[in-house]
């Protein structure tokens, strides 16, 4: 680990956030939208028939698409991953990508999905991602991975109940493996009153809940409602901060409940829900202090990674290393994994410190 640690201080020269390739861990990650182009390459390799080109999966550096654009290009993602072995290999690719970067907590999330063309079942789908996720921990990757099911908006409350179900009976059979429930999908359809009953009954199971809330305008009573759950943590909340209208009283509820924020940088100005950077809600929200965790969202769909998310912040925001390193630490209190993990994380964290501020670092070894 530290070899590969002074590798990166002498060749990053970069406000000290090469250190933190060491110490991210990412908590809001879209399985099917995290998968890179090569992992894209070898899943069309074997579905020639469906003539999908990789440039309709990835949105490179400086292209922009709409919403309903990013949304179209799930769709193409899932035309691609419809057997439980799809899905095995993007959960292990993924995890190891997410390895590589350095990250050594990570929470994927992922909508159980079934196929009739392939047999696939949601409970196929779940056990296939918790596969690929105990097959990276018997190869001995440095990562712990976590799971969360995602409830998608377009499926209405029914199928949301339903997911629900499986996440407890997941959670009862595999320990802390699976931790809690998501609810994303295109922030335009339904609306988040129809699932607040599916939602405080997980609660009550003891499942944790991420909520993408606010991710577009003018939701200010959708998010009031899903504010009241409390959810553990929200997801963008872009338009939270917005001068319109009241939502100042809901910046005041996430601040009273200090619900922290899973901010995505890239895939905020990419998907054209934040102007620019510089314009990131990501400023107000580190500048009160709230708690903020920096993630990727969708890493294969907008072509980044986490170790780029901490230099654009550090870059557009002017953090120095010291706050760079204290952004990642404190972050390990919104993870959902219990408190003896966390305490591991912290006093991992803490044992590296000195040794990446230290100024002999250039010599530091295994
Ligand atoms: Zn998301």
């Amino acid at each position: 680990m530290f070899i590969k640690l002074k590798v990166l201080l002498s060749t990053v020269n970069f406000r000290g956030t090469s250190v933190m390739q060491f110490l991210i861990r990412e908590l809001h990650a879209h399985l099917n939208g995290s998968i890179s182009s090569v992992t894209m390459k070898k899943l069309m390799a074997q579905k020639p028939d469906l003539e999908i080109q990789n440039e309709m999966t990835v949105i490179d550096k400086g292209q922009k698409r709409t919403l309903e654009e990013c949304f179209q290009m799930f769709h193409m993602i899932h035309q691609i991953t419809t057997r439980p072995e799809d899905i095995f290999l993007v959960t292990k690719d993924v995890i190891k990508e997410f390895a590589a970067d350095g990250v050594k907590y990570l929470e994927l999330r992922s909508t159980p999905r079934e196929e009739k063309t392939t047999g696939m079942t949601k409970r196929k789908y779940v056990e296939a991602v918790l596969q690929g996720i105990s097959a990276c921990k018997e190869e001995g990757l440095d990562i712990d991975v976590r799971f969360l099911l995602s409830i998608d908006r377009r499926g209405g409350p029914v199928v949301a109940k339903d997911t629900v179900k499986l996440a407890e009976e997941f959670f009862l059979s595999h320990g802390e493996m699976v931790l809690g429930l998501d609810l994303s999908g295109d922030p335009t359809v339904g609306h988040g009153k129809d699932f607040l009953e599916s939602l405080s009954e997980a609660r009550q199971s003891g499942l944790k809940l991420a909520l993408h809330i606010s991710e577009v305008p003018n939701q200010e009573e959708e998010t009031r409602l899903l504010l009241g759950l409390p959810p553990d943590r929200i997801g963008h909340g872009s338009f939270l901060t917005s001068a319109a209208g009241d939502s100042c009283e809901l910046v005041q509820l996430v601040r009273q409940h200090r619900i922290p924020l899973e901010l995505c940088l890239t895939s905020n100005v990419k998907g054209q829900t934040t102007p620019s950077y510089k314009q990131h809600h990501f400023g107000y929200w580190y500048i009160i202090g709230h708690p903020v965790v920096l993630c990727t969202d969708d890493k294969g769909v907008f072509a980044t990674d986490l170790s780029e998310e901490y230099h654009l912040a550090a870059d557009t925001f002017n953090l120095t290393p010291e706050q760079v390193w204290n952004l990642s630490y404190e972050s390990i209190n919104s993870i959902f994994a219990s408190s003896s993990i966390k305490l591991n994380l912290q006093a991992k964290w803490k044992k590296l410190k000195p040794t990446i501020f230290s100024p002999t670092v250039s010599s530091v070894s295994c």
